[in-house]
């Protein structure tokens, strides 16, 4: 069933550490369950997609967000003829090395990266799958095959992909360097990340008070699915009745962008005709929307960042959020004691280490962005003597 243009799990270009085939599972499968059995998957349910997590229980998490991204891409993969079990590994990953607080967080701890090599969150998603999860008694990592590590792999600063190159000759680091592009199976990835967010944070706009259905009517993408679900429904635009206007208009926003990507792909991957995984890598990106909806997705996005992750009382919660994390840096960096589970030790281990990976400042960076948003509040709390972030 698998198109020739897909990765096939028996092609797979392999595991760090070379392991027995399983039994009964396919090695896409078999990543696909070792991240869902790890812990950084776990804490995702409390971690901050765009509305902290203490603001409601209703709101997007990281969890529930990359669930979304799994279903929208699996769902792709299949009229695609792409390999689906791949596409749900990557999309079940791929914000394993988010920090907490969402992108409030990762700016700030990228600041206090800044002279020590920074904070990529794509970068840390990697190092969570390659080093940080301890769990098995081979190695250091969950050992995933190549391509679900490429599809993590979905921004690297050109930096980051040399320092990548050098500890692993030809690996997720090089298409960095060589402007090549991944898989299908991960540019479906990025494209059903887009469709998720774009949808739910809407959704969760909408329910948290900070923007409108009204507002909503200047984006085009939202308002032509509205107005046809209106005139198909017109008792919808009862006060009762908005919340299944809303919903309904989501979904058809997200059946016609579904429908997009599906169309506009097939006539790329027929006018380049590539024959392997390694044709794709070398073409232009041949997973996309049409023309259109591409420019559509952007005024929303557009309108997203305006209207939503700009909103004052988004700024307020997020600013707090940054002195959370730069004050626990600071704590940990002059008493690494502090932190538990083995990181102080860690701490100890790479003192006087010249390396960025391996400096005290990347022990540190990586033991707050595993934090997950109330572990972090917590440690705030307990360290610095002043809570934030209350609801
Ligand atoms: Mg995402």
């Amino acid at each position: 069933m698998l198109a020739v243009f897909a990765c096939d799990p028996a092609q797979s270009r392999g595991r760090r550490f070379a392991q027995p085939p399983a039994p009964t599972r396919t090695e896409y499968q078999r990543d696909r369950d070792r991240i869902v059995h790890c812990t950084a998957f776990r804490r995702l349910v409390y971690k901050t997609q765009v509305f902290l997590n203490h603001e409601g229980d209703l709101f997007r998490t990281r969890l529930t967000h990359s669930l979304e991204v799994a279903q929208l891409g699996r769902s792709i993969a299949r009229s695609l003829r792409l390999n689906e079990d791949l596409v749900e590994a990557i999309a079940l990953a791929h914000d394993l090395g988010h920090t907490p607080f969402g992108h409030a967080g990762q700016e700030a701890l990228n600041d206090c990266m800044a002279e020590f090599g920074g904070f990529e969150h794509n970068l840390q998603s990697l190092r969570v799958v390659d080093q940080l999860e301890q769990r098995y008694p081979q190695f250091d990592g969950l050992n995933l095959t190549f391509e679900t590590r490429e599809g993590i792999l979905k921004h690297c600063s050109r930096s980051h992909a040399e320092q990548l190159e050098l500890n692993e000759p030809g690996g997720v680091g090089q298409r960095f360097l060589v402007h090549g592009q991944p898989s299908l199976e991960a540019q479906l990835c990025n494209l059903a990340d887009e469709i998720a967010y774009n949808a739910h944070d809407i959704d969760d706009g909408v329910r948290s008070g900070l923007i409108t259905l009204e507002q909503l009517q200047e984006v085009p993408l939202f308002d032509d699915f509205r107005r046809q679900t209106l005139a198909e429904y017109p008792h919808l635009l009862d006060q009762v009745q908005g919340r299944r206007l809303l919903y309904e208009t989501i979904r058809r926003m997200l059946s016609a962008q579904v429908l997009d990507v599906i169309e506009a792909s097939t006539v790329a991957i027929e006018d380049a005709q590539p024959q392997s995984v390694s044709a794709v890598r070398q073409m232009a990106p041949l997973l996309k929307f049409g023309e259109d909806m591409r420019l559509k997705s952007q005024r929303l996005k557009q309108f997203l960042l305006h209207q939503l992750y700009r909103h004052p009382r988004v700024l307020h919660t997020t600013g707090q959020a940054k002195q959370v994390v730069r004050s626990l840096f600071q704590a940990y960096r002059a008493n690494p004691q502090e932190m538990q589970g083995g990181y102080s030790a860690r701490s100890d281990a790479v003192r006087g280490a010249l390396q960025e990976a391996s400096s005290p400042e990347r022990v540190v960076a990586d033991y707050i962005a595993g934090m997950t948003d109330r572990f972090a509040g917590r440690e705030h709390e307990r360290l610095m003597n002043l809570k934030l972030l209350v609801g």
